[in-house]
This record gives C-alpha cells, sequence and structure tokens, in this order.
C-alpha cells in the first residue's frame, strides 16, 4: 500500500518526537532523508534494528536521531514500517515530516495505522478499539479492560460462543437434509438446552455494559430538585470547579450544562438541570422542561431535597415525575443541608437515600460507594469479559435476539428456521470482531482516532 507518515508523538515541546512511516516503500523513503551514521544504507539495516544517524532535506542537514527498521509482517501495520525520532521541537518534528512527504509518502488520515493493521489481520476490530480506549482510559479499571480487549480475550470468548453456534448450526441442517439418518448426537431437547446455555452466556457480556459503558462512556447522569435544594453546589462538588453558577436567587439555573466527572472509577456525565417548579417566566420554563425531560432519558438520575425546609408539592411532583418515569431503580436522594441541623421529615420511595451536605461534602464518600454499587464495580472480578462500547453491544445484543428467536423456533419444531436464526446468531457475534463488518462501520471506528496512530 502507499506510504504513509505522520507525526505519532503528542503535539507540543518533548525530548523526542516520533514520525511514523508505513507502507511498500517505507524504508526507501525513509532512506532518502536519512544519512546513518556506519554509512550503510537503511535498505540493509536488518529488521527490528535501530540506527543512528543525521536527518537531511533539500537544504540540508537539520536534525540527529534514530530510525528502526521493521519488515513486514512482522510490524504494528503489518507493511514496512520506519520510524524515525528526532528532537521533539515543533521545528525538527515539522520539517522531518514535510522531508518525508517531499521524498513521496502522503499524510496519514486519522487511525490510518491501526486500520491498516486491522486490513492487515494484525489486530480484529475489538482490538483496535482497545487501542483507542488505552489511548483515552481515564481510570485504572477502563485501562486494564482495555488491555485484556487488546490481548485478545474479548475475541476468545466470542470465538467459543461461534463455534459452539456452528456446531448446532450444522446439527440442525443435518436433521434437515437427512431427517432418517442419525447424523447428529443432538436432540432437538439437548439442542434447546445448549442454546439456552449459549444465551446466559451471551446476556452475561451484554450485562456487562453496563458497568463497561459507566467506566467508558460515561453514565448519563440527571441532579434534579426544586430550585435552591442545592443541586449547583452538588454539581460543582461533583465537578471539583465552579463551573455552574451557585446562587441564593432562585431559578438562576436556566440551561442545562453538561460536564463529565470520574466518581471513583465510574464517569458520570452530568446535567446541571434547572430547578423543577411553576414557573412564568419564558426562559426558565423551558430550561425546567428540559430538566423534567432529562429524568426520562437520565442512567442515574441524583434527586437532591432540601432538609432545611419542609418537604412541598414541589418536591412531591419531581419524585412523581420520577417514578412515573420508571427512574426509581437508579434514583439516588441526597438529603442535602443537612448541616443546617432542621429536623423535617422526608418520607420518599427511593431505595437509596443519602445524609448530605454539598457545603461540607458529607455523604460524598458514601454518595460515591452507592453509585459504584449501582454499576457493578464491586462485581468486576466475575463479570469476566467487558463490553465497553455501544457498537460492541448492538452487535452482541443482535445475537441474544436470534438466539432467543431459535430457541422459540425449535418449540414450535421448525428446524429450518431455527438453523437461519443461529446463523445470523453467528454472523451478530462475528460483527464484534470485524469478521462481518461493513466497510462503512470500518471507516466510521477509524475516524474516531487520532492522526499517528
Ligand atoms: P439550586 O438552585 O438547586 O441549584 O441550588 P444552589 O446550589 O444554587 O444552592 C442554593 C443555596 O443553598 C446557595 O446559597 C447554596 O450556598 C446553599 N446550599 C447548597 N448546599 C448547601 C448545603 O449543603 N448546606 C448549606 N448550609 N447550604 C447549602
Amino acid at each position: 500500500m502507499k506510504t504513509i507518515a505522520a507525526v505519532s508523538t503528542p503535539k507540543g515541546v518533548g525530548a523526542v518526537s516520533m514520525i511514523r512511516l508505513s507502507g511498500d516503500e517505507a524504508i526507501e523513503t525513509a532512506n532518502k532523508i536519512f544519512k546513518p551514521k556506519s554509512g550503510k544504507s537503511l535498505m540493509q539495516v536488518g529488521a527490528n534494528e535501530a540506527v543512528y544517524g543525521v536527518f537531511h532535506d533539500e537544504a540540508g542537514e537539520f536534525d540527529d536521531g534514530l530510525v528502526t527498521v521493521f519488515r513486514a509482517p512482522r510490524s504494528y501495520t503489518g507493511e514496512d514500517v520506519a520510524e524515525l525520532c528526532c528532537h521533539g521541537g515543533a521545528l525538527a518534528t515539522g520539517r522531518l515530516l514535510r522531508a518525508a512527504i517531499g521524498a513521496g509518502a502522503d499524510y496519514a488520515a486519522a487511525g490510518e495505522y491501526t486500520k491498516r493493521a486491522f486490513i492487515n489481520g494484525k489486530l480484529n476490530l475489538s482490538q483496535a478499539e482497545a487501542v483507542g480506549a488505552l489511548i483515552e482510559a481515564r481510570s485504572d479499571t477502563y485501562l486494564s479492560i482495555s488491555v485484556r480487549q487488546l490481548g485478545g480475550e474479548l475475541s476468545k470468548k466470542i470465538d467459543s460462543l461461534i463455534g459452539k453456534l456452528s456446531f448446532l448450526a450444522a446439527s440442525v441442517y443435518a436433521y434437515i437434509d437427512y431427517p432418517d439418518e442419525d447424523l447428529t448426537d443432538v436432540s432437538v431437547e439437548e439442542m434447546k438446552e445448549r442454546l439456552g446455555e449459549i444465551l446466559a452466556e451471551i446476556k452475561k457480556l451484554s450485562g456487562s455494559y453496563r458497568f463497561g459503558k459507566a467506566v467508558s462512556e460515561g453514565v448519563k447522569t440527571s441532579i434534579v430538585g426544586r430550585p435552591n435544594t442545592g443541586k449547583s453546589s452538588v454539581f460543582n462538588l461533583l465537578a471539583g470547579c465552579d463551573r455552574a453558577i451557585v446562587t441564593e436567587i432562585a431559578g438562576t439555573t436556566r440551561d442545562v450544562i453538561t460536564e463529565t466527572v470520574k466518581l471513583g472509577d465510574i464517569l458520570l456525565c452530568l446535567a446541571d438541570t434547572a430547578g423543577i417548579r411553576d414557573s412564568g417566566d419564558t426562559v426558565e420554563k423551558i430550561g425546567i422542561e428540559r430538566s423534567l425531560e432529562s429524568i426520562d432519558s437520565a442512567e442515574l438520575v441524583i434527586l437532591v431535597l432540601d432538609t432545611s425546609r419542609k418537604m412541598s408539592d414541589e418536591d412531591r411532583e419531581v419524585i412523581n415525575r420520577i417514578v412515573d418515569s420508571g427512574k426509581s431503580g437508579v434514583t439516588v436522594v441526597l438529603l442535602n443541608k443537612s448541616d443546617l441541623g432542621a429536623d423535617f421529615y422526608f418520607e420518599v420511595p427511593f431505595d437509596r437515600v443519602i445524609e448530605f451536605s454539598a457545603k461540607e461534602g458529607k455523604g460524598f464518600d458514601e454518595l460515591v460507594e452507592t453509585v459504584a454499587e449501582m454499576f457493578g464495580e464491586g462485581k468486576l472480578e466475575s463479570l469476566g469479559e467487558i463490553i465497553t462500547n455501544a457498537r460492541q453491544y448492538g452487535a452482541i445484543e443482535k445475537g441474544r435476539r436470534a438466539v432467543e428467536s431459535a430457541i422459540k423456533a425449535l418449540d414450535s419444531f421448525t428446524q429450518d428456521v431455527a438453523g437461519f436464526d443461529i446463523e445470523e446468531a453467528i454472523a451478530a457475534l462475528a460483527e464484534t470482531d470485524g469478521k462481518a463488518a461493513n466497510e462503512e462501520i470500518v471507516n466510521e471506528i477509524f475516524s474516531h482516532f487520532c492522526v499517528g496512530k
């Protein structure tokens, strides 16, 4: 493939910058702009060997450094690769990249190295995604999940499920084609039982996304309550900075502010919503409607109540809204302003209630623990492989539905339909690793990578 070049190290000043060339003429191209001190040509340098020398362009020599040579297929991309390390100033780095382009390389597109690694079979799709996740990981937990995925643990799990399903598909077809011959040991009953076991494994995998999403993409969180209960203060406490405006005048948080914060290992995508109450002010009204709507799509609702005032109809209205939205199970109640020592009684139809003070930080640790427990952090060990992105989750859910439908089909004795469903399940699971992914999906995934990766 055409040789590409990009800076693989971060922008800015550092001790060393690395420019990576990959493609059929990577080593030749590097050789045109690099003179090894030994006098040897790069073409004569062995695989995985680094040589010291000077970089030059048409204007002359401009830096010295190291070039490491990798030869196909034993490189990150599976192609010939030359890694050029120069000094880390912006000037030298830019000049070296331009020299590589001048010598015939093309600028690499975002994620193009990893995409080539995928195309050349060095990585499958879930492993390629794990590379992106490793770079972006904001917690040790996400990092260790990504390392396992990069090592192919998720792929092994998927392959084992596909293997079991393929065996059953073959059995189904043997029944259909040769109903009178005893070609397979698997009875319909046994087939149903085995499909049931596979379904349980798929469900476990799909269920892991609740935790996987919480550490990778984040939990959509809505902080709600009537005005002045301390929602902005809770938001700021969580965000650790004064992003939202906190004020004593009721109804100042008019729009929805969002921020992603880390609570333990869990990421919360916080929306600080306007106080929920009847309002004549139109701007504020829009904010309040959004706030109520945010409950519907929230994966975690933090209800803030002000314990220094008696429980009001407005509080009850918000509570009813949470119950009506079916969000009781994902709601945490903060009985805020507990530092004021008032003794009003608050009755709420939710299980998770924390005595809180946004002002003093009281109850914060309990909130962290509660959220961790809600999203399964404590069960990390027993979760096994963990799905961390929506694409993988979608593929696995498609597989789950197909297996469920195969079990139903066997119940009604239409084995050909069951065979079709099993094949569909195999295809869906194969998508996880990109074995059946179409080009659009592949392009979409790699477009999210940074240039140079
Ligand atoms: P919001 O309208 O619900 O966003 O409420 P704010 O966060 O703006 O807080 C309203 C008022 O309550 C402000 O004066 C805050 O300083 C105060 N407040 C918030 N939390 C606490 C708390 O835990 N204790 C005390 N004493 N005051 C608080």
